[in-house]
């Protein structure tokens, strides 16, 4: 049986944090040499760029911005392990 409250929350959470397109004026360019991060670049997943922005949450959709690569990886490789295992 689905759950739909669920379903309902994860709506209203897509809808609050979508992008606005005010993350088009902070949008960072790629650094010569070194990586993104290094260079102080955030990345915002619902944005889907890199911008140069002091806070921790993305100022165009509320989404807290990603500054470690490598916590980031980690996840991304533990959710493809939990899928892979959902599918076999
Ligand atoms: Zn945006
Ligand atoms: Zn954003």
């Amino acid at each position: 049986m689905k759950n739909q409250t669920l379903d309902i929350s994860q709506l209203f959470q897509k809808f609050i944090m979508a992008c606005r397109g005010i993350c088009d004026s902070y949008k960072a360019k790629k650094p010569f040499m070194i990586s993104r991060y290094a260079s102080g670049q955030k990345r915002c997943s619902i944005c889907e760029l890199f911008m140069n922005w002091d806070g921790t949450n993305c100022p165009c959709c509320g989404m807290s911005l990603r500054v470690n690569p490598k916590s980031a990886e980690c996840r991304q490789r533990l959710f493809a392990a939990r899928q892979n295992k959902q599918l076999q």
